[in-house]
């Protein structure tokens, strides 16, 4: 279990991670999402014992990071990928943590073949892949077999395997019984790896949800309608006292229609539709809209702006 109260922390003027109060519980995936800049990156710094904070206080398993005996044995982390400039070979790399860890060498093995990388442990890191340094940083995390795990953005550039993998890893230490907390800037990442969402925006809580709770009540469903014939279908719709909520792009949509009434008034009217589609608005647009008022530079402000935009952006 990870503990956060009133946890904050300022660089000079800047507030990173803004009083933050939540828990973090074992047996599920607990999903960390955040626009960049969020301060997700922080926090999990922060509860590590890598960064100190301002104000407020992180526990973890009921204590402070500086208070756990063997603190790898508690807590292992994947934080922001890093390059691998070692010369050393991935064996080595993880029997010298566990060494200066006083964790046994067999389990060095272990980590390796959970991870894939038993055939090439006697290989130097810097040979590796981006996908290969991922599954070393997490073979690292697991060797002190802890009880909670952190992982900072874990899936960022890697191909859909690499993906798929480290999804079903985190499941399955969830599964048994682990506190395992991950971050993303991605929302439809999230909504198939985690059970639990904490989503902040500008250091602050915004959302403290399970996943099943937030889906449900954000996937407006809607019917998406093309035609060639676009101004009769929408008269036909507005006589039948139907509500065309959105247009964009020469598509038709409707909120909480039925596509076969919808399909039945074109028939009748003889208008050929072209698509006729029931679907789901993406979690990514509801997370936008969670997050829009707390994003720090929108689109629009990073192209080369006129000098009034960058008298602008102070303000920001
Ligand atoms: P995230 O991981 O969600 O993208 P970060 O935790 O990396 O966000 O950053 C949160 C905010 O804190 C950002 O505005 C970032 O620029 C700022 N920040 C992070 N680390 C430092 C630091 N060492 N010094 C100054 N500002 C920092
Ligand atoms: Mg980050």
């Amino acid at each position: 279990m990870i503990e956060l109260a009133g946890l904050t922390k300022r660089y000079g003027e800047k507030v990173a991670v803004d009083r933050l109060t939540f828990t973090v519980r074992p047996g599920v995936v607990t999903g960390f999402l955040g626009p960049n800049g969020a301060g997700k990156s922080t926090t999990m710094r922060m509860m590590l014992g890598l960064d100190r904070p301002t104000a407020g206080e992180v526990r973890i398993d009921g204590r402070p990071y500086d208070r756990l005996k063997d603190p790898l044995t508690s807590i292992g982390a994947l934080l922001e990928a890093k390059a691998w400039h070692g010369g050393r070979s991935a064996f080595h790399h993880l029997l010298c943590l566990a060494q200066s860890n006083g964790i046994p060498r067999g389990r060095v093995h272990e980590v390796l073949e959970t991870v894939g990388l038993a055939a090439v442990a006697r290989k130097k890191t810097k040979t590796f892949s981006l996908g290969m340094g991922r599954r070393l940083g997490i073979a690292a995390a697991l060797l002190g077999d802890p009880r909670v795990l952190l992982f900072d953005e874990p899936v960022n550039g890697l191909d859909p395997e690499g993906i798929h993998w480290i999804r079903t890893l985190m499941k399955s230490l969830a599964a048994q019984g682990r506190t395992v907390f991950v971050s993303s800037h991605l929302m439809n990442e999230m909504a198939v790896t985690a059970d639990h969402l904490i989503v902040i925006g500008r250091g602050r809580l915004l959302a403290d949800t399970s996943m099943a709770e937030f889906i449900r009540r954000n996937a407006r469903s809607y019917v998406r309608i093309r035609t060639p014939e676009r101004e009769r279908l929408l008269d036909v719709l507005h006589e039948a006292g139907v509500t065309v909520v959105e247009t964009l792009g020469g598509d038709v949509e409707v909120a909480d229609g039925k596509a076969e009434r919808i399909g039945e008034l074109a028939a009748q009217h003889r208008i050929v539709l072209h698509e006729l589609s029931p679907r789901q608005a993406s979690l990514e647009e509801a997370f936008m809209r969670l997050t829009a008022q707390t994003v720090e530079y929108h689109a629009q402000d990073e192209t080369p702006a006129p000098r009034w935009g960058a008298d602008r952006r102070k303000g920001n």
